[in-house]
């Protein structure tokens, strides 16, 4: 530990890396370098120039408190610019080119969705500028080892990447053991809103047994644009994308299935085109909840945040938020902790408060939203009915929580359910 100027509340400079440049590792690197009194080191796999010209890695719609946390680390940069989604059209097609139920969920803060190509480029950016390191190389585990060993805090934040394979897979919370959906999303310029003067809108289609469609107003880098993101049940068909077809076939076939199950929005479609070619973004992936500590071997250890230690499926929105309130929780947990070395008990425990506040209520929310037991069945059925439920439903993808006090049994929603008359 460097001794160094007194700054912050830790009267020592303290050395701490972060492996991986995501939305959890750079928000937290850059949260300590505001702290004061932190040397941080960023090891990113890709340049800023890289990131902006290659793939979408994401659609990131993030909610109002996830933005609060960015907000309270000088992370705002884009608020006036992204577009701010204040409600979500649910709609349910029983069968092809059928509307069931609608109704329209207003969240208390409006979201927001900024492409992690402009984001997260630009936080890296940002890392220099306000005084940490970068190293831009892609860390393999003798890389790692030797990085933790030289540091006082070493944490993972490489994502859902190899290196991940270094925290054991906790079975007890990890819901599932195989993909739950297939996924394709495209980013577009040129698509119609239904309702311009409404503001921007996001949109959901449920198509049971087949998959769901979700549409949101974006920021990427050439400026607004929308996001399809299609979560296909595997083997349906909603599954066509499997050989990733480049941006134009895939928008060919997403008008096509879009004419089939959902007319509707095959005409807000019709004159779209991809943003960029590198607007698509293809896979399926496991939801898995790992071990937050990662022994290394001679008393080396790291802990791990973000995707590297919770994967949800993206079907509610919840990765990249959960992502930013860890980085929220871990760097207020760090601060707190003042000069005291960080043991492997001290990381354990910031995890499962962490896990216990929030991260647990992401996981259950998502399995539930992935299997769609009876009782949420009936919640949504109610929020066709109830503004209050279709409210409280779209702010539960803000604060997962909630899904704890209301939505985890089918007692709760029972109980829930009858107050309404
Ligand atoms: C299709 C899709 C849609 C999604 N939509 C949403 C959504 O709407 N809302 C939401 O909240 N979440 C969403 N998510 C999830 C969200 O994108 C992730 O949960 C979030 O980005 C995780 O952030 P992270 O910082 O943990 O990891 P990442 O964003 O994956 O960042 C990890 C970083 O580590 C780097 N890295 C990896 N390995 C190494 C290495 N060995 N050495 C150095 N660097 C390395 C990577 O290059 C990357 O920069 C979606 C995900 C997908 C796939």
């Amino acid at each position: 530990m460097a001794v160094g100027r007194e700054k912050g509340r830790c009267a020592v400079v303290r050395r701490i890396a972060v492996v991986g440049a995501g939305q959890a590792g750079l928000q937290l690197g850059l949260g300590l370098l505001g702290a004061g009194g932190y040397e941080v080191t960023v090891v990113a796999a890709r340049t800023p120039d890289q990131v902006r010209g290659g793939r979408v890695m994401s659609t990131q719609a993030m909610f109002g408190p996830a933005l609060r946390a960015e907000r309270a680390a000088g992370l705002d940069l884009w608020e006036g610019e992204a577009p701010g989604v204040r409600s979500v059209d649910a709609v349910l097609v029983p069968e092809a080119g059928v509307r069931a139920l609608e109704f329209t969920m207003t969240l208390d803060e409006p979201a927001q969705s900024v492409d992690q190509r402009v984001k997260t480029a630009r936080w890296l950016e940002l890392v220099e500028e306000r005084g940490g390191r970068v190293e831009y190389r892609e860390l393999d585990l003798a890389g790692l080892r030797a990085l933790a060993a030289a540091h006082e805090l070493t944490v993972v934040a490489a994502g859902r990447g190899e290196l991940a394979g270094i925290f054991a897979r906790d079975a007890a919370r990890s819901p599932f053991d195989a993909p739950q959906r297939r996924l394709s999303a495209l980013y577009a310029h040129g698509v119609r809103a239904p309702d311009p003067a409404a503001g921007p809108r996001a949109r959901m289609h449920a198509v049971p047994g087949v998959g769901e469609l979700y549409l949101q107003p974006a920021l990427t880098l050439s400026g607004p644009c929308d996001i399809l993101l299609w979560e296909a049940v595997p083997g349906s068909p909603f599954d066509r994308f499997g050989d990733r077809p480049g941006g134009d076939e895939q928008l060919r076939r997403m008008r096509e299935l879009m004419g089939q199950y959902l007319p509707w929005e095959a005409e807000l479609w019709a004159g779209a085109v991809p943003t960029d070619p590198g607007g698509s973004l293809y896979g399926a992936l496991t939801p898995v909840v790992r071990r937050p500590v990662a022994e290394l071997g001679g008393g080396v250890r790291v802990l791990g945040i973000g995707d590297a230690v919770v994967v949800n499926d993206p079907i509610t929105g919840q990765g990249a938020n959960s992502a930013a309130r860890a980085a929220e929780a871990y760097l207020r947990a760090i601060v707190e902790h003042g000069d005291r070395p960080f043991t492997a008990e001290w990381m354990t425990a910031l995890f499962e408060e962490f896990w216990e506040r929030h991260a647990r209520h992401g996981v259950a929310l998502t399995a539930a939203l992935l299997t769609m037991p009876d009782h949420l069945q009936a919640v949504f059925a109610a929020a066709g009915e109830h503004e209050a439920v279709a409210r409280r439903l779209a702010n539960t993808y803000a604060e997962p929580a909630d899904h704890a006090a209301w939505l985890a049994t089918p007692e709760l929603v029972g109980a829930y359910l009858a107050t309404l008359g």
